[in-house]
């Protein structure tokens, strides 16, 4: 595996991406992160701060082989442009098996020299994404277990910022 990359939300990056990260850097001569920048959908974190976020983790654990960047528009085409021919992602349970596999293999009509790579959860994060984060936070529940220590001030921050919005 010469040029990976691994896209998602990541809003927030969580234990379970960095564990995948961690994982594909291992398998690839080079991983790139890469950050959905979806304008249809409100994100809880910008693309910008996703990607700060994100490359301030990639630094601590030390994955010199590792980048981040934003992108917009298909994550084909991105990879594509970057000469990526693998795409990382990661399988939680059955829930994402469907979707995941119709886009992989609508992917792979696309650009049939692209292939998806799945690696499967680690079992200790297998419960875990960043919709179960947003919403412990929203509630001020105990979020040490789910991201890095140094984001979790961030993320409180931003919940409370969201719940001023909506009253
Ligand atoms: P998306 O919106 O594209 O699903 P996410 O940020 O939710 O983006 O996830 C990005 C990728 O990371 C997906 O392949 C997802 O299945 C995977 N992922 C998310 N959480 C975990 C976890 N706890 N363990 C393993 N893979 C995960």
């Amino acid at each position: 595996m010469k040029k990976a990359i691994y896209p998602g939300s990541f809003d927030p990056v969580t234990f379970g991406h960095l564990d995948i990260i961690e994982r594909a850097s291992k398998l690839s001569d080079e991983l790139i992160v890469a950050v959905l920048k979806n304008s249809a959908k409100r994100s809880f974190f910008s693309a910008e701060e996703r990607v700060a976020m994100l490359g301030q983790e990639v630094s601590a654990l030390g994955l010199n082989n590792v980048s981040v960047m934003s992108f917009q528009g298909l994550t084909v085409d991105f990879a594509d442009s970057l000469g990526c021919d693998v795409i990382i992602r990661g399988l939680r349970a059955v829930s994402d098996f469907e979707y995941e596999l119709q886009i992989a293999q609508t992917n792979h009509v696309q650009r049939s020299h692209i292939e998806t790579v799945f690696l499967t959860t680690s079992l200790n994060y297998s419960y875990l994404s960043s919709t179960v984060v947003r919403e412990f936070a929203a509630y001020g529940g105990d979020i040490s277990k789910f991201v890095p220590t140094d984001i979790i001030d961030r993320i409180y921050e931003r919940s409370r910022e969201a719940a001023e919005r909506s009253m």
